[in-house]
């Protein structure tokens, strides 16, 4: 029969390894989020480092520019026009907030960070973004942003947009998630025309876009709408996250030697 001593190193030695175990799981639970985290650094570092992504940018807002110019060409008498945006990724960059989860392995899209961001966070203007919205507050263009933030967060989003001197903002023209974004447009054209809308996400644009469609219905949407892209809707470049993230690659079909 063991002794008292015999006994108490029995038990030491049991937690111990109870505890080298736990800690191991851990880890091993720590590195394999981080190594799903990884998956997501290459679009992120070239939506926030990539110079070509600030000249695709600059070139968004130089088209959507010379098409509001064409447009009140061609209309100029024209009253109550409205001009569609949406917020995050389209006017204002987000990447500071991916960057850090990253950072720390978590993986945010979960977007469980969101909301302490969309109190607290400083995005960045998007380069060129804030030119055209005075461009068009310039020539009397109503201007509406459209985002799926939360109305929780109104007064901070609508201090955040304040604080980088965009234009039009107020409670009116400011419309976050209540309903769908369709929904908010049909409500912006009983009064307005609305001559132009710009998003880095096709549901910005058109019910024709739906978060849950395939990727093969998106393509077919994309084509049935061919004719508004760069002329009435502006699409942003956003490869931080988008509802394509889950599709799988095509691989070239010849085996590797
Ligand atoms: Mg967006």
């Amino acid at each position: 029969m063991p002794n008292v001593i015999q006994v108490k190193k029995i038990i030491v030695s049991l937690l111990l390894s109870t505890l080298f175990t736990t800690t191991i799981n851990a880890k091993s639970s720590i590195s394999h989020q981080c190594e799903k985290i990884q998956q997501y650094t290459m679009g992120l570092k070239y939506q926030q480092q990539s110079a070509e992504i600030h000249a695709l940018q600059l070139q968004s807002y130089t088209l959507a520019t010379l098409r509001i110019e064409q447009y009140l060409q061609q209309h100029p008498n024209t009253k109550d026009i409205a001009v569609v945006t949406d917020l995050d990724e389209t006017v204002i960059d987000n990447s500071a907030l991916l960057a850090r989860d990253t950072e720390k392995c978590h993986d945010w899209t979960s977007w469980d960070t969101w909301n302490e961001w969309e109190q607290k966070g400083n995005p960045s203007l998007i380069p060129g973004s804030l030119a055209f919205f005075n461009f068009l507050n310039e020539r009397g263009i109503k201007i509406f942003y459209v985002s799926d933030r939360s109305q929780e967060n109104k007064s901070s989003t609508l201090s955040t947009l304040k604080s980088l001197q965009l234009p039009q903002v107020s409670a009116e023209n400011v419309l976050l998630y209540d309903s769908s974004k369709q929904q908010r447009r049909e409500k912006i054209r009983k009064d307005y025309h609305i001559i132009m809308l710009l998003g880095d996400s096709l549901p910005d644009f058109s019910s024709d876009f739906m978060t849950k469609q395939s990727k093969a219905e998106r393509e077919q949407a994309v084509l049935n709408n061919r004719e508004h892209f760069g002329k009435d809707w502006i699409v942003l470049p956003n490869s931080s996250y988008g509802t394509w993230s889950k599709d799988h690659l095509k691989a070239w079909d010849k085996p590797l030697n």
